[in-house]
């Protein structure tokens, strides 16, 4: 499994070589700063499958979870590529926006739902989480390296 991706303006590519971890949709208020009022979706990736090229910038805050989140974003459009937490350092949290379409990624739960603004809508094939869930696993089996 590979990905390939960039930023809106194409100064940030990106190479992934391993199947996501887990994907999310999350409806945290971070997150609908970050998405227009809406959730980001997001794909959590072993970090060493996660390959970038071109500059980027760096934000650190407290995220709603409690960890301490770093926001990596292209310094030139803005577009969030990855976040990096304290609380998995041998992940990154890619954001699906920087990924190159067609892919096979979709979320596959739904997080934060209590911070959801009343209008939102949630596929009742989703998992869902009112807050944070838990980390997850470090690997699968359906990773491959490279
Ligand atoms: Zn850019
Ligand atoms: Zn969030």
């Amino acid at each position: 499994m590979s990905y390939t991706g960039r930023c809106a303006c194409g100064k940030v590519t990106l190479q992934i070589g391993a199947a996501p971890l887990t994907t999310r949709q999350c409806w945290c208020r971070q997150c609908q700063a970050l998405a227009a009022g809406g959730a980001t979706n997001n794909a959590i990736f072993p970090a060493e499958a996660v390959h970038i090229e071109g500059p980027l910038a760096a934000s650190t805050w407290q995220a709603a979870s409690g960890n301490t989140l770093t926001f990596h974003f292209c310094p030139a459009c803005g577009t969030q590529v990855y976040a990096q937490s304290s609380a998995r350092p041998t992940m990154k949290t890619v954001r699906f926006g920087v990924i190159d379409q067609p892919h096979d990624l979709a979320p596959q739960a739904v997080i934060w739902t209590d911070d959801a603004p009343a209008w939102a809508v949630f596929d009742p094939a989703l998992e869902r989480f009112a807050r944070q869930p838990p980390a997850p696993a470090p690997s699968s089996p359906t990773v491959s390296q490279g």
